[in-house]
């Protein structure tokens, strides 16, 4: 007796969108097709793919980090920005809390980067 049931995947086709191959992948019923291309590309063992997975593994890594390092409502921009930077949507995405600025952005291998300046500011008068 289980009273936690899930929809039931089946197997269907899908083409990946990196090396146009015909594969077989788990899908829930009535899946659409961005869904359909979506779990094809995470399925697929081409070349592009396993990178395209590996890259969305970081991008996961990163919001899950982002959750345990902000509180709302910080998170949910910094959870948006990742994904915006990731999706190539903007470059960079900048903010500063208090005297903490942090960049969101990719470097030029295609890692998410979150860098963070703490500005001191200081003044002696003698
Ligand atoms: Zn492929």
């Amino acid at each position: 007796m289980n009273d936690l049931i899930t929809r039931e995947e089946e197997t269907r086709t899908a083409i990946c969108r990196f090396c146009n191959q015909m594969i077989a992948i788990q899908a829930p019923p009535g899946a659409s097709p961005a869904e359909m291309d979506e779990i094809a590309a995470m399925s697929c063992t081409c070349k592009q793919a396993r990178k395209y997975q590996i890259k969305v593994g970081r991008m996961k890594a990163a919001v899950a980090w982002s959750t345990e390092r902000y509180a709302e409502p910080t998170r949910s921009m910094v959870r948006s920005a990742i994904r915006s930077v990731f999706e190539k949507a903007v470059q960079k995405v900048s903010f500063k809390e208090g005297d903490k600025k942090t960049d969101i952005f990719m470097d030029k291998d295609d890692y998410l980067v979150i860098a963070q300046t703490v500005t001191q500011k200081g003044e002696i008068e003698f």
